[in-house]
């Protein structure tokens, strides 16, 4: 029923709606859409009234349910339900409109007002249907708080797009159609804006949450690669909280303490520490927490630390540090301990971290390696290193403090050689490791006993007063020595000499000391067995003159500066020569002649007594072989005459002596029993365990033994009594002593009776005078030896002796 020029406006119109609907900006982050549509439906309603409105409704549903739906069912009935509530709403505007322009409004603002609640209305019958629909679905009721809350915004658009529309058709009265073409234009720009910002919007929007994501994922991964790090790891590992409780543990932490999770976590980590290590970790700890570049968790990966002695610091982040902790059995481990800074992201709260592994057999290693090296495998008392080490700390702190005085003890074994020689090395050993035990045992606690080497021993005992405190020590050690003891049967009494150097003599260096305290031992050895001697700076001089004299001995041997004299024994009843004593001489081209008492002691000391005893037996058998071709009667029959050699203690232990004793005899050809070898008492009685067996085998050779210096030594007569001696001389002292007191001719008496009643020949040495060698003839005394009788002679004078016919001397 329209004219023409309006219908083709209507069709124009719908068509702009369906082209409008086409181009729907969508609410950004929503399933909503917003168009243009409502201002062009309601200008077609106000221009053409709701017939023409119903259409252009109708094809906006249409175009928006083909758009957004594959349904039949939506796609028909959405334009269906547009129509509805636009032929609806259609209705009411017209009826408002008149209402309103019967009340006296203008036809301009009726029509606005009119299209304004109209839009309002045409809202609700869009959207109350379909939320009653959706609520009738899922069974709840229709909230209608809901609906405003959702949809309130879409009633504004609504509302806006009705007043958009009433200006627009008030303006095109006015100005024409022109005003609707320049407003569709406009709106498609803005349309075509709107759409191209929010689409860039979107993108920029998307992008960021793109962004945002990946960060939480790579949180979230970091994370878990943590987790699974910290709960797989092969080191222990434990989260502690800066209070020192252990927030967390992981697996290897468990097992390396050997406690389950349960019992370490909540509970202080310094538990599981060794009570001696457990101090200085806390102190390192604070120091960590209080250090000033303490960066949380910016730590550097500090990698774990290489064998370092406890307390390695790394840095003001993190350290490192070796000690000792408890495990479940309450067995001590070491343990490598790494801590730095952590923040568990769960909480935010500064804490600690911190990673451990089992250096236990490395430091046993360790350990053993520095036992071996510090001390002495037999004894395991400390070795010579460690003693020059500790003496060297000594040293300097007695340099700076006069408190500090010490003392050392160097011990030298009396008879270790023989113990060593005779019941073999076992048996040596034996001895050595008694010997350190009692040490220990006897010196106070702090004191270090050292085993030098050999048979030598050391003691520093420190904080000493005064040097006789050290000799008070030293008696103490002695004491301790002398108890015998049964090696492999045989009782051994062990002794020592024992020299003594004190600090206050200013010492600079251990060797100095060291080399002090040996030559007061020597001193202390030459004064006899289980001696103490104090070191004093005489002892240098001393020492080094015996030590060129020593020297010199060894030269002299070689050189044929030894010689060898002879002192005839003569039988006294009836009186004739009956034999010859070989004494050793010494001129030394520079001193002149030197006692045999000190260079034969010399010898000793130095082990060149062997070679000499060797000579002197090879001189003194070659003599009398010599002396017995030029003079038969000297080997004739009973009234042969004999060779005595002097022996020394050294010579009983040696093994060589048999058969060079054998070979000599054997070489110049002399029957045994014409060589006698004197071993003095005291040598004899103090070796005799090692003698025995050399005397045995001498005997065997058909050698015969004198003892010399008889009486000196308090020989148990038991023993003498079983050994094969054939003669005893009596000691010089007595013989001289007889002259002094009338008394003193009793003790001869007793010596001589003594040795008569045992069986052996008695032999008088030292006979001076008349008067004493008829006092020993009336006491029975077989032989005799003395400058009264004879003085040693050179072998020349020997050889004038031997042509003439010896007188006894009256
Ligand atoms: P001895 O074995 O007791 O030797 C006797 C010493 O007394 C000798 O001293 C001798 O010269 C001395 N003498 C002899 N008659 C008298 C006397 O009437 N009055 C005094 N006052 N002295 C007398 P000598 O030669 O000085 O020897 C000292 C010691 O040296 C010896 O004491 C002996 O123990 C040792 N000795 C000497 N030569 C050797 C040797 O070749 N080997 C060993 N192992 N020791 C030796
Ligand atoms: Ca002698
Ligand atoms: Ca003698």
């Amino acid at each position: 029923a329209l004219p023409w020029v309006a219908l083709a406006q209507v069709q124009l119109g719908v068509l702009l709606v369906a082209v409008a609907a086409c181009f729907p900006v969508q609410i950004p982050r929503t399933r909503y859409f917003i168009g243009v549509t409502d201002v062009f439906v309601f200008a077609l309603l106000a221009l053409h009234g709701a017939p023409a409105a119903v259409l252009a409704a109708g094809a906006e549903g249409l175009v928006g349910a083909w758009r957004s739906s594959q349904r039949l069912t939506s796609r028909i009935s959405t334009p269906a339900a547009g129509s509805l509530a636009m032929a609806a709403s259609g209705q009411a505007y017209g009826l408002l409109q008149q209402a309103l322009v019967g009340q006296g409004v203008g036809s301009h603002g009726a029509m606005l007002a009119a299209l304004c609640t109209v839009g309002l209305l045409y809202f609700c019958c869009n959207t109350l249907p379909l939320l009653a629909v959706v609520a009738a679905k899922n069974n709840k009721p229709l909230s209608l708080r809901d609906w405003a809350q959702s949809y309130g915004w879409l009633a504004a658009i609504s509302l806006a797009s009705a007043m958009l529309a009433g200006l627009l058709v008030m303006n095109s009265r006015q100005f024409g159609l022109v005003v609707i073409v320049v407003a569709v234009a406009v709106t498609a720009a803005v349309v075509a804006l709107m759409t191209l910002s929010l689409r860039r919007h979107e993108a920029d929007r998307a992008a960021q949450e793109a962004r945002l994501a990946e960060a939480q994922r790579e949180a979230q991964l970091n994370q878990q690669r943590f987790t699974a790090a910290f709960t797989h790891a092969a080191v222990g590992m434990a989260i502690v909280r800066t209070d020192g409780l252990t927030q967390q543990v992981n697996q290897a932490l468990c097992r390396l303490l050997g406690q389950p999770s349960a019992a370490l976590l909540q509970r202080l980590f310094t538990d599981v520490l060794h009570p001696g290590d457990a101090a200085l970790f806390r102190r390192r700890v604070e120091a960590l927490a209080q250090s000033p570049n303490a960066a949380p968790n910016a730590a550097p990966p500090a990698a774990p630390q290489g064998p370092g002695n406890a307390g390695d610091a790394l840095d003001g982040n993190a350290f490192s540090m070796e000690l000792r902790c408890r495990d479940g059995s309450g067995q001590d481990l070491w343990v490598a301990l790494h801590c730095s800074h952590f923040i568990d992201p769960a909480d935010a709260l500064p804490g600690l971290i911190y990673q451990l592994h089992d250096i236990t057999s490395r430091r046993l290693a360790e350990d053993r390696l520095h036992h071996t090296a510090y001390h002495d495998s037999l004894t395991d008392l400390a070795n010579r290193s460690c003693f020059i080490e500790r003496l060297a700390v000594a040293v300097d702190a007695s340099g700076t403090d006069a408190e500090h005085g010490f003392g050392v003890l160097f011990l030298d074994l009396d008879r270790f050689k023989i113990v060593n020689d005779s019941l073999g090395h076992s048996a040596g050993n034996q001895l050595l490791r008694e010997v350190a035990r009692r040490l220990a045992d006897s010196v106070r606690p702090g004191d270090l006993v050292a085993r030098l080497g050999g048979d030598e021993f050391a003691v520093l005992a420190e904080r000493l007063d005064n040097p006789g405190a050290a000799l008070a020590l030293a008696q103490r050690l002695l004491l301790a020595l002398q108890q015998p003891l049964l090696i492999h049967g045989t009782e051994v009494q062990p002794g020592a000499s024992i020299g003594i150097t004190f600090s206050d003599l200013g010492y600079r260096t251990a060797d100095e000391i060291l080399r002090d305290a040996d030559l007061a031992m020597y001193a202390a050895k030459a004064g006899g067995r289980s001696r103490v001697a104090l070191f004093d700076h005489s002892m240098h001089e001393r020492m080094a003159e015996k030590l060129k004299l020593e020297g010199e001995l060894r030269r002299a041997i070689g050189e044929g500066q030894l010689s060898v004299v002879y002192q005839p024994l003569f039988d006294l009843e009836p009186y004739r020569l009956s034999g010859f004593e070989a004494l050793a001489r010494w001129e030394h081209p520079e001193r002149g002649p030197i006692s045999p008492t000190v260079f034969i002691a010399l010898a000793e000391e130095s082990g060149h007594i062997e070679a000499l005893t060797h000579w002197v037996i090879n001189q003194a058998v070659g003599q009398l072989v010599a002396w017995r071709i030029g003079h038969p009667q000297l080997a004739g029959g009973g009234a042969a005459v004999d060779m005595h050699v002097n022996i020394s203690g050294r010579d009983l232990a040696n093994a060589n002596l048999v058969p060079v004793v054998r070979d000599v005899l054997q070489q110049h050809g002399l029957p045994a029993q014409c060589l006698t070898l004197e071993i003095t008492e005291t040598t004899l009685m103090g070796k005799l365990e090692t003698a025995l067996d050399t005397l045995a085998a001498l005997r065997k050779v058909g050698v015969r033994f004198s003892i010399d210096d008889f009486g000196t030594g308090y020989s148990s007569l038991a023993y003498l009594s079983t050994l094969p001696i054939d003669s005893l001389k009596i000691d010089r002292s007595f013989v001289m002593g007889m002259s002094q007191a009338p008394q003193n001719v009793e003790i001869v008496r007793a010596v001589i009776n003594l040795g008569q009643s045992l069986g052996k020949k008695v032999i008088a040495e030292g006979i001076e005078t008349l008067a004493q060698l008829a006092t020993l003839k009336g006491l029975g005394v077989q032989v005799g030896q003395g400058y009264l009788l004879s003085r040693p002679l050179r072998p020349e004078q020997v050889g004038a002796l031997l042509g003439h016919k010896v007188s006894e001397p009256v």
